[in-house]
């Protein structure tokens, strides 16, 4: 499929004026859509809530659109948590999956009567110390263990991962709870990340009601609901053929028919934690090409970097440029895309065949709309970048302003640099 930005040159040479690149610019429209669509997918289960987890993202303008089309937050850390309760998120719209969580983490989720998605069985004991007691509504994460299959193919590797409970420890776990004063209870598993097939979540939900019913029955829990968590990804490169989140509804609900509603659990709700699948294709980085390079190879140095999409430096990530304005052009040159740090590995593409890119060219890198701009970080005292609405009617709100050397001395409390630059 190729791959087009969802920005002109024309609409891009207008927002350029009122805010300088670097910056993450994000489609209203693309995001309500595929919201709505979600929500049909799943609209065969009257307890279905998205939680979107807010790591993705954090931003409060973008988690609000969400809000429009009932989804609640998943958090995982206390700044998140303190997000999602500025939002007016009520508790139980607030989801809190955490992994090695501080107890003033718990105290907090507890305190605004978010349900808390246990990573441990040692977490029982942890949880019940902190606040003193166990909530009435807990869910447990489940790791399997071996290896994720589709039909023959590996899709990741849960016995490899910090995450979860054994089976084991899942169902001593239910057994604990319920003795120590747990009335529902939730099962969570996140097996494997940016799934490019429909089949994935059909798969881990079989998986997962089949433990529910088994659970239900040795220990007597009262399963309230099913959190399918994140994983459904999105296709970074051209070649990939997108998920059909209708087809993934379809293919939940016929393992809910088949295991679910013969154990007569019929009313158990799903539940998924989606990040990069609500916000992935809905963003990009704009940045501008501010030099060219020739030595051993072409390359060209733009003015965002790996502080404002991390992604390609530190995972290899393929993310698909496009130079706005050239669509059209044949892509007969080779170049290294690269930003600015002290670090071979800040580019954001290698070897990447593109139309010749002239200084003062804009690129867009697509699909930064998750795990992007939350991700960043101050590396070589960069600044991280202003975050914009593109909006339906074509007009352009700052969500979040650019970071200035202010905020980045901010935190040196005893030093007097904000005084020397008339920053106080
Ligand atoms: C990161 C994460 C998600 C979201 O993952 P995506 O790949 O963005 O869908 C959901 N749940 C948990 C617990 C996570 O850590």
């Amino acid at each position: 499929m190729k791959k087009e930005p969802f920005v002109t040159k024309e609409q891009l040479d207008e927002i350029v004026k009122e805010y300088p690149t670097p910056f993450h610019l994000y489609d209203e429209k693309g995001i309500r859509a595929n919201a709505k669509a979600l929500k049909e997918a799943f609209s065969w289960n009257p307890g279905f809530k998205e939680y979107f987890a807010v790591k993705a993202t954090p931003n409060p303008f973008l988690i609000n659109i969400l809000k429009e089309y009932g989804c609640g937050c998943d958090c995982s850390s206390m700044t998140e948590l303190m997000l999602a309760d500025a939002l007016h998120f009520e508790g139980q719209d607030i989801m809190f999956s955490s992994n090695a969580t501080p107890a003033d983490e718990f105290r907090f989720a507890s305190d605004i009567g978010a349900v808390i998605n246990l990573d441990d069985f040692t977490h029982i004991d942890f949880l019940e110390k902190t606040i003193g007691r166990i909530p009435e509504t807990i869910s447990c994460r489940y790791n399997p263990g071996g290896v994720f299959k589709i039909s023959n193919s590996i899709m990741d590797n849960p016995g490899d991962a910090k995450y979860g409970f054994t089976t084991e420890q899942l169902f001593e776990g239910f057994k604990v709870l319920k003795e120590k004063g747990a009335k529902y209870f939730g099962i969570h598993a996140f097996l494997a990340s940016n799934t490019v097939t429909n089949e994935y979540y059909p798969t881990l939900a079989k998986t997962l009601f089949e433990v529910a019913v088994k659970l239900k029955e040795e220990t007597g829990a009262d399963i309230r609901f099913i959190n399918l968590s994140g994983g459904i990804g999105i296709p970074y490169r051209p070649d990939q053929e997108p998920n059909d989140i209708y087809a993934i509804g379809a293919g939940v609900r016929k393992v809910y028919e088949e295991v679910l509603v013969p154990a007569g659990m019929g009313d158990v709700a799903i539940y998924t934690e989606l990040g990069r699948f609500m916000m992935g294709p809905y963003g990009c980085l704009v940045t501008t090409a501010i030099h060219e390079k020739h030595t051993h190879k072409e390359y060209i140095g733009c003015d965002a970097c790996a502080v404002n999409l991390m992604r390609p430096a530190m995972y290899g990530a393929y993310h698909h440029i496009t130079v706005s304005g050239k669509e059209k052009q044949a892509c007969d040159h080779k170049y290294d895309i690269t930003g600015s740090l002290c670090e071979n590995n800040d580019k954001f593409a290698i070897d990447r065949m593109l139309p010749k890119i002239d200084m003062g060219d804009l690129l867009v890198i697509h699909d930064t709309g998750a795990h992007g701009f939350s991700m960043g970080y101050n590396y070589n005292g960069k600044l991280k970048s202003a975050e914009i609405l593109l909006k339906e009617d074509g007009s352009t709100q700052l969500i979040r302003r650019a970071e200035t050397p202010k905020d980045y001395f901010a935190t040196f409390d005893c030093f007097d640099i904000l005084n020397d630059y008339n920053m106080k």
